[in-house]
């Protein structure tokens, strides 16, 4: 059991350690951090002067009328001392805290966008979405607040032992049995609490990627009448989630009442000796009255030191998170210097699959493509047709290198794909596929995602070709209406013509097309169908086909079956050869 829980919780040391990770974000902002620094010196100075100015005041105040004034003269202006650092060290902190996590935040989604296919095919998007929310908000509250209380309550600590050294070396020792004895359990307590907390914070983020994934298809659940289903699994979620959070609170409750109690038993018992002192008069009542103010302020200071301790395991574990995410290498990268080429100008959009195989990583055992050879000349239309998983999608992602093949290799007008930068490779490729990707935002601004400095005019230009002019213009704002998310406010026809109008704009040598399978009406299909045939004028094209229409257009029909082309030639030809095609065509075309 002891051997198990160290294999799964690191020890509480090198967990904090993750923290160090934040360090490069802080060292961006210098200024604010010396500032707080420096506010932190003086607030922690102000603080150790209580104890001698209140001696003072208790010696001397109550004795002649001269000294009253100058020693609750002088506690006061400590005071203010105090209050004015403690408010700068609180605003430099704080905004320190905001400045740091905006930019993991942004170096994260930075870097999460730009990982590959196959990461974000492993990853759910809204434990990542977590990632960037819950975790990074307890780093803002811990480079904010905890690393603040941290760094404040150990010079506190330290300073107020020297002090009551000074004061009475004798008491002194008492206090020095007490304090060690009251940290000893809280880092003990701390372990079980990191992996806890680790725990519990999973459990969230599971929570909440059950949540993005249902509401983001919110349609389909109410098309099922799931709702009653859904709402008991998160709600399980949710229960898990404070089952496990309840664990690390009682943990963290534990902590706190073992600390409290070593400590203030610790500060009774100096008292009760000190009491002995006074009343022998060994000792003045003011030096008792500072020795107490001391070992006050040092026991709570340990004592938010347990809080804290706690708080910076919780952030170390968010930390490790980020920082693993942050880890990921994207496996589809540019080449290196040196061995990247440029494609030569003009692009002619010449493709060829030279004796591809490939596996996606979760099913290694079986082959999406396997030993597939295809050559299309510039200008080209092929039709890809084939089963449901006969690796069409796949053919069309290879060639946008979303993976790279186990074997063989893939040619972009001579070129092999993994010598060029996948984004110079993605330029020449317009895509548009079975289900676009509408953005919540205008209808404008999700045409121009094809070119992003594209004109007004243009941008309605690429509208009218893509037969989408009409219908936009008849939107409440036209161009500018909000298309909402994933373009609930638009019909399947509309979303693909949207889809095509962003392909026109992008006007590259390449087309890749995934046609929809569900059924338009007759316009709508006649609409799409015409702003096709426009897309796909002078590009070299390759198309998963479901229609005759574009089967009939296409120069070439390619027939896959399990990664394979089992036969290639014109709709004639191959009707007349008989075999897979003529059975799909029966099924999908010709009824
Ligand atoms: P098609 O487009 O012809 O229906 P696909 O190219 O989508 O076929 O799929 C080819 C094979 O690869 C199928 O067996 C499918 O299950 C598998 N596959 C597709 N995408 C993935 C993925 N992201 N991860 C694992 N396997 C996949």
């Amino acid at each position: 059991m002891a051997a198990q829980s160290t294999t799964a919780a690191p020890p509480a040391k090198a967990r904090l350690g993750t923290l160090r990770a934040l360090w490069p974000f802080i060292r961006r902002h210098m200024g604010l951090f010396s500032a707080w620094l420096l506010a932190l010196g003086l607030a922690s100075a102000a603080t150790l002067s209580l104890p001698p100015a209140f001696k003072q005041m208790i010696d001397h105040g109550f004795s002649d009328g001269s000294n009253v004034n100058r020693a609750f003269l002088f506690l006061f202006a400590v005071a203010v001392v105090l209050a004015l650092a403690s408010a700068a060290r609180f605003y430099f902190v704080s905004l320190l805290g905001e400045k740091v996590v905006a930019d993991l935040r942004q170096q994260l989604y930075g870097h999460l966008i730009g990982l590959d296919a196959e990461f974000h095919d492993r990853s759910r998007s809204g434990e990542l979405v977590s990632r960037l929310t819950t975790d990074s908000e307890l780093l803002r509250s811990v480079v904010a607040t905890s690393m603040s209380v941290a760094l404040r309550s150990t010079v506190t600590v330290i300073g107020s032992l020297a002090m009551l050294f000074v004061t009475s070396p004798r008491l002194a020792a008492f206090a020095l049995i007490g304090i060690p004895l009251a940290v000893l359990p809280i880092v003990l307590g701390s372990r079980r609490l990191g992996k806890a907390s680790r725990a519990s914070q999973d459990r969230v983020a599971d929570a909440n990627a059950l949540a993005n994934e249902t509401l983001g298809a919110v349609r389909t659940v109410q098309a099922h009448a799931r709702e009653p289903y859904e709402r008991g699994r998160f709600g399980e979620a949710i229960a898990i989630a404070v089952e496990t959070a309840r664990k690390r609170i009682r943990a963290q409750a534990w902590v706190t009442a073992a600390a409290i109690t070593l400590i203030f038993g610790a500060i009774t018992l100096v008292l009760w000796s000190g009491a002995h002192d006074v009343i022998s008069g060994k000792m003045s009542a003011g030096t008792l009255g500072q020795f107490v103010l001391y070992a006050l302020i040092g026991g709570g200071s340990v004592g938010a030191l347990a809080e804290v301790w706690n708080e910076l395991q919780r952030a170390a574990g968010g930390m490790g998170r980020i920082a693993e995410l942050l880890q990921e290498t994207p496996r589809i990268t540019a080449p290196g210097d040196g061995q990247q080429h440029a494609l030569a100008q003009p692009v002619r959009g010449e493709i060829r699959f030279e004796d591809v195989v490939f596996h996606y990583p979760s099913r290694p055992e079986m082959p999406a493509l396997d030993g597939f050879n295809l050559h299309v000349v510039p200008g080209e239309t092929v039709a890809l047709v084939g089963p449901s998983g006969a690796g069409k999608s796949t053919v069309l992602a290879m060639l946008l290198r979303f993976h790279d093949a186990q074997s063989g290799r893939i040619r972009f007008d001579g070129v092999d794909l993994r010598q060029l930068d996948p984004a110079q490779l993605r330029e020449q490729v317009g895509l548009v596929p079975q289900h676009p990707t509408i953005f919540a935002a205008s209808a404008a601004d999700n045409i121009r995602y094809g070119r992003l400095q594209a004109t007004d005019a243009q941008v309605r230009q690429a509208a009218a070709d893509a037969e989408a002019l009409d219908f936009i213009d008849e939107l409440p704002e036209g161009f500018d209406s909000q298309l909402g998310e994933r373009g609930a406010r638009l019909s399947g026809g509309q979303q693909q013509r949207i889809a095509i109008a962003r392909a026109l704009l992008k006007d590259a040598p390449v087309l890749l097309l995934d046609e929809a399978t569900s059924a338009l009406d007759a316009q709508s299909e006649r609409a799409v169908q015409h702003a096709l045939q426009r897309l796909m004028q002078g590009r070299t094209t390759l198309v998963i086909a479901h229609r005759l229409a574009t089967i009939l257009q296409a120069d070439r029909i390619v027939v896959m079956d399990r990664g394979r082309i089992v036969a290639q030639g014109t709709h004639e030809q191959l009707l007349a050869e008989g075999g897979l095609y003529a059975e799909l065509a029966k099924l999908q075309f010709l009824d």
